[in-house]
């Protein structure tokens, strides 16, 4: 959780700058519920709503008409649960031993995801006298969570499922964001072999990705994370989703370096000829990659991290450090930028998805990791 410390500072001290649009969240929902053809939609808000704040996310996609939510910890459903009252709150990394009365004591559901985690859920339940809800999740292809296929298809006759109450029946995709992966149509196919031997629990399968595969595989529930946050869920295809995060470095100076000069730690980066370098007040201390890093003579920098410096697209120069990036802005006119100028780290073409790939990752890393040194505005919902 951010400390109030930032938003105790004045915009003008502030080193990092993170704007997040709860009216594009709020309007990303709207269309992931559309896209989804009548199944209820839920929100994944796991990882502090991927960075973009829970206690923030939560309420403006309350507003926006959702009413369920998955976190991954039981102290992120803690959070949850204080700004949503009467929401529907599921913990998917699932029940670690002796903790049953804390789901109850909070209303919170646990995603079971073995015969183990069953077999402790029903017994406390049956303990307390109260059919209690959980989602059974079963592993289709995942191997990581989850019930197999063949404990999934005995499941029925499993005396357990009197005990409490089974309130969904899920799976997970592997790569649904690669649509043509064969495992797509075979997962679909195990989770609904499955779900026919388990008739009455609603059903749920598919992630951000997963809402927009040719098979429509939307079953009673979608459970978008990623794409509601702003991240392409169909990265063949242009992004249909709206930038819900933008995130702007202060200009803490601007030197010329001569040429053979090197920038940063290791002097990784050579300046070829006089190079102009700003360097920004935000570093891998505030999540921002390392791997990033821009080494090498100056002009063919390698895949690496970039900046939108006075509307043009600057490449960083050296590694990133702690808590400074320097970034060769020999191509934008001197007299266009000033020491406390800002530049632009996510946002327009350095999309979430683009600042990823530069970093060797995937957006995903990049929105769970955005740091609580950065000064936060939200812009409210509209409605
Ligand atoms: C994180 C997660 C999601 C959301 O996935 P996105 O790709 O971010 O949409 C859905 N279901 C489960 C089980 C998850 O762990």
């Amino acid at each position: 959780m951010q400390s109030s410390a930032q938003n105790r500072i004045p915009e003008s001290a502030a080193g990092g700058l993170l704007h997040i649009d709860l009216d594009a969240l709020a309007s990303n929902w709207r269309s992931l519920r559309d896209h989804a053809g009548g199944a209820e939609a839920a929100a994944v808000v796991k990882a502090n709503a991927y960075g973009t704040g829970i206690e923030k996310a939560v309420p403006a996609l309350l507003k926006a008409g959702c009413r369920t939510f998955f976190v991954a910890h039981a102290s992120e459903a803690v959070r949850a649960r204080a700004v949503a009252p009467d929401a529907t709150i599921y913990v998917l990394n699932g029940l670690l031993p002796g903790s049953c009365a804390f789901f109850a004591d909070h209303d919170v559901r646990p995603v079971l995801g073995s015969l183990s985690e069953i077999e402790e859920w029903a017994a406390f339940c049956r303990a307390q006298g109260r059919r209690f809800k959980a989602a059974i999740h079963v592993d289709t292809g995942m191997n990581r969570l989850g019930l197999t296929v063949s404990e999934g298809l005995m499941l029925k006759e499993s005396a357990t499922l009197e005990d409490f109450e089974p309130a969904l029946l899920m799976s997970h995709f592997v790569s649904a964001e690669e649509k043509d992966d064969p495992l797509n149509v075979q997962q679909i196919e195990a989770f609904k072999a499955v779900r026919n031997t388990l008739p009455g629990i609603p059903a749920s399968l598919a992630n951000s990705s997963g809402i927009f595969l040719k098979e429509k595989p939307h079953f009673d529930l979608v459970r978008p994370g990623y794409a509601l946050y702003g991240g392409n869920p169909t990265p063949d295809d242009a992004n249909p989703m709206r930038p819900v995060v933008e995130l702007e470095g202060r200009i803490v100076q601007l030197r010329w370096i001569e040429p053979g000069e090197t920038v940063g730690y290791n002097g990784r980066w050579t300046a070829q000829n006089r190079r102009r370098v700003a360097t920004i007040s935000v570093g891998y201390a505030d999540g921002y990659p390392r791997a990033a890093s821009a080494r090498g003579p100056s002009g063919e920098t390698p895949l690496s991290g970039m900046a939108i410096v006075a509307g043009r697209l600057c490449p960083f120069a050296g590694n990133v450090s702690m808590d400074l990036i320097a970034i060769d802005v020999t191509e934008v006119p001197e007299g266009e930028i000033a020491r406390g100028d800002t530049v632009t780290l996510i946002g327009g073409a350095l999309n979430v998805d683009e600042v990823g790939r530069r970093a060797g990752t995937i957006g995903y890393e990049i929105l769970t990791n955005l740091d609580s040194r950065y000064l936060r505005t939200y812009r409210e919902a509209k409605s």
